[in-house]
C-alpha cells in the first residue's frame, strides 16, 4: 500500500476536480467517480484506501453507499457534505463514516482530514500501541482486531477507537461529550447521541448478552465504562 487508491465520489466537476488534484499533489493515487451506483459497482471489485464521499449523488445517494461500505469493510470514509445537510451528516456519522467536511471547504482541509483517518486507522506502533488482554477478549492495537474466544470480530475504525479509549481505562466512567472529544475530537459538531449509537453497536458485536453487557457498562446518569 505505498500508493493507496483513495476513492473520490462527487458528481460536482468542479469540486472533484479540485479534491483530486490536491490528493494527487499530496502523494495519493486517486479514482474520480460522479455516481452513486458507479461507485457501489467500483467497490464491490476494488479496495480503497479511503472513500471521500459526496452525500448527494444521482442514482445512489451517499449514505446508502455508507450503509453498504460499513457492512462489508472498515474503510474509512469521509463525507463532504452541505450546510443544510445536518440531519444526514449525524445519520451517516452513526451509520460508521469516520469524519466529514462541510461545503464549501479548502482542498487543504480535506487533505490534512485525510491524513488524519488513517493515523487513525493505521496502528503505526508506538508506547500505548501495546495489545490489551482480558479473561475473555484481546484487543489489538496493530491489528485492529477484537479477539473473543478465538474468534476475531470486525469493528470499524470509530468503534475501535472507542472501545480501545475505554479499556485503556479500565472502570473509569466517561460521559459522552468526554468520549466524543476523545476518541473523535471534534466534540461541538457532533451530536452526543452519536456514542449512544456506537456503544450499541460494540455491544452486539462483542456482547454475548448485549441487553446485559458484561465489558461496556453504563453507570445510570453519568456515562459509560470499560468493566475487564
Ligand atoms: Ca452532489
Amino acid at each position: 500500500m505505498d500508493n493507496p487508491t483513495i476513492l473520490v465520489v462527487e458528481d460536482e466537476p468542479s469540486i472533484a476536480e479540485v479534491v483530486s488534484l490536491y490528493l494527487q499533489r499530496s502523494g495519493y493515487a486517486v479514482t474520480v467517480l460522479n455516481d452513486g451506483a458507479a461507485a457501489l459497482e467500483w467497490l464491490s471489485a476494488h479496495k480503497a484506501s479511503l472513500v471521500v464521499l459526496d452525500l448527494m449523488l444521482p442514482n445512489v445517494d451517499g449514505l446508502e453507499i455508507t450503509r453498504w461500505l460499513r457492512s462489508h469493510s472498515d474503510t474509512p470514509i469521509i463525507m463532504l457534505t452541505a450546510r443544510r445537510e445536518e440531519t444526514d451528516r449525524i445519520l451517516g456519522l452513526e451509520m460508521g463514516a469516520d469524519d466529514y467536511v462541510v461545503k464549501p471547504f479548502s482542498p487543504r482541509e480535506l487533505v490534512s482530514r485525510v491524513r488524519a483517518v488513517p493515523r487513525r486507522t493505521g496502528g503505526s506502533g508506538g508506547v500505548e500501541e501495546k495489545r490489551l488482554s482480558f479473561e475473555d477478549m484481546t484487543i489489538d492495537p496493530i491489528t485492529r482486531l477484537v479477539v473473543i474466544q478465538d474468534e476475531e470480530i470486525t469493528l470499524t475504525a470509530r468503534e475501535f477507537d472507542l472501545l480501545w479509549w475505554m479499556a485503556r481505562h479500565p472502570r473509569q466512567v466517561f460521559n459522552r461529550d468526554q468520549l466524543l472529544d476523545q476518541v473523535w475530537g471534534i466534540s461541538e459538531y457532533i451530536d452526543p447521541s452519536t456514542v449512544t449509537v456506537h456503544i450499541r453497536r460494540l455491544r452486539e458485536k462483542l456482547e454475548s448478552d448485549p441487553s446485559n453487557p458484561r465489558h461496556i457498562q453504563t453507570v445510570w446518569g453519568v456515562g459509560y465504562k470499560f468493566e475487564p
